[in-house]
């Protein structure tokens, strides 16, 4: 008994390139997609996980600073006044930014 084969070829599925997120690489529909600079498209699940990146870094920076802070107050004379503190994390750069 002979088996006979026959080959297909497909071809390869290519999808647009319009449809993909620049991150992850998935085909997503165009309303699960955030266009960014330079004409590029971030997918929502890549949208949000950037998001709580960018969150994580806030509080590791907002950590950082209050510890330096901190610091400066340390090192003020025991007998320091409000404004003395103030006028130190003036001068070492802490201020609001407009
Ligand atoms: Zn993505």
């Amino acid at each position: 008994m002979s088996i006979s084969t026959t080959n297909y070829e497909f071809s390869k599925y290519e999808p647009d390139p319009k449809t993909l997120c620049c991150l992850c690489k998935e085909s997503c529909a165009p309303s699960h997609l955030i266009t960014v600079p330079e004409d590029k498209n971030i997918c929502i699940k890549c949208a949000e996980l950037l998001g709580e990146i960018a969150a994580e870094n806030r509080e590791k920076i907002k950590d950082s600073e209050i510890e330096k802070m901190l610091s400066i107050e340390s090192e003020m004379p025991d007998s320091y006044q409000p404004y003395d503190l103030m006028t130190a994390l003036y001068d070492a750069g802490y201020r609001k930014m407009e």
